[in-house]
């Protein structure tokens, strides 16, 4: 029994959450098992007959697709704006219609200290614009437009295994921007944990890691 929410921490104020999740490896079994009216003689063949799947071309995609997650994020505007990209999956986001934005921004690791300050000034003084519209009686649709990509957002997701895997893929790899690799990472760990025998599969014969 996998006890829920499972969290990571991720870059300096955000974090990735399993909130729920659906059938697991089980699912993946299932969806393959009825195509054949087999069953399993062993777990050992349950775990083959996945990794024959995830290595097989062309793809048995839809297998994957019948287990769920739903996860909790907050990341950097930037960050989900690449992530709300990925179409086969469902987003909700907080709303700066309708919410304030929180005086929260995402701050890179950077070495040279005077660029930080430099960074962290502007960040600051788009929240005293920001503040001081509204004091003025601007809405807060209107008033967000003064605020920088790096506010940290918050949204859930709703996503199938196979998508999930199409978004690690082309996170992980080394062309992704960092800040979402890291967010695809604390993911990968989720994964491993709910799903260990497909998240095993797609790390050793997909990620090749
Ligand atoms: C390193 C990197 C750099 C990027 N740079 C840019 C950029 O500069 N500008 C930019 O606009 N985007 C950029 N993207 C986003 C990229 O083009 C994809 O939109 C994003 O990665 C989502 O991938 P996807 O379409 O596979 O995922 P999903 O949208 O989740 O789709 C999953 C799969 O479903 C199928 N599918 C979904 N919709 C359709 C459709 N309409 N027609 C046919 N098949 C469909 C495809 O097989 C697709 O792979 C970048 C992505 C990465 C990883």
């Amino acid at each position: 029994m996998i006890e829920l929410p499972i969290e990571r921490q991720v870059l300096d104020k955000g974090w990735v959450r399993l909130e729920e999740c659906m059938g697991g490896d089980a699912a993946v079994i299932r969806g393959a098992r009825i195509c054949y009216q087999s069953t399993a003689k062993s777990p050992q063949a349950d775990e083959r007959l996945i990794r024959r799947l995830m290595a097989a071309e062309p793809k048995h995609n839809t297998v994957f697709e019948h287990a769920v997650f739903r996860f909790g994020v907050k990341c950097p505007i930037f960050v989900a704006r690449q992530w709300m990209r990925h179409r086969i999956g469902s987003f909700n986001e907080k709303s700066l219609r309708y919410c304030a934005a929180d005086r929260e921004y995402y701050v890179p690791d950077e070495e040279d200290a005077s660029a930080v300050a430099l960074y962290r000034q502007q960040m600051e003084a788009s929240f005293d614009v920001y503040e001081q519209l509204l004091a003025a009686g601007w809405k807060k649709e209107r008033a967000r437009g003064v605020l920088g990509l790096a506010v940290y957002t918050e949204f859930i997701w709703t996503v199938n295994a196979w998508s999930l895997m199409n978004w690690l893929q082309k996170r992980l790899d080394p062309a992704a921007q960092w800040e979402h690799s890291q967010y695809a990472e604390a993911v990968l760990e989720i994964y491993l944990q709910v799903m260990p025998i497909t998240a095993t599969a797609f790390k050793e014969l997909v990620l090749k890691r």
